[in-house]
């Protein structure tokens, strides 16, 4: 338990050291708007941060926040999210599949099982180029 800032309006309050940095009320709202970004998914797959942002107003931070909690995957390398560890681009999560496995070596067995992520895919087809072109 320690004292944070919310992530989303800024005061402070007691975080119990897990889960979404967010404060009990943002938490609830939070939780709506995944949500509505989940049925967006949902109707249409392959939409990337900023279609999803456009058409349903949820702020850009969330969708990111979201990404780096690991509850929504992009199929988008964007280069926004980074492994924390050795800074390769990453779908999803904190961490590559590389220091993931790493991790999962050293602390074998302590990771709680994660929440089944949401998938999102990008509509372009030049970023999923960019995807498929490797090492050129
Ligand atoms: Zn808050
Ligand atoms: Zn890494």
């Amino acid at each position: 338990m320690s004292v944070q800032k919310c992530k989303r309006c800024d005061i402070l309050f007691q975080y119990p050291d897990t889960g979404p940095q967010l404060c009990p009320n943002c938490t609830k709202k939070d939780e709506a708007d995944f949500d509505i970004v989940r049925d967006f998914l949902h109707e249409h797959p392959l939409s990337s941060g900023q279609e999803v942002h456009d058409a349903t107003g949820i702020p850009i931070e969330s969708i990111l926040r979201w990404l780096k909690d690991g509850r929504l995957i992009s199929l988008e390398i964007t280069g926004i999210i980074r492994c924390e560890n050795c800074g390769e681009p990453i779908f999803s999560g904190k961490l590559c599949t590389e220091c993931r496995y790493q991790l999962a070596k050293d602390f074998s067995g302590a990771a709680a099982k994660p929440e089944e992520p949401v998938q999102m895919q990008p509509k372009s087809e030049k970023r999923g180029m960019q995807f498929l072109k490797k090492g050129n």
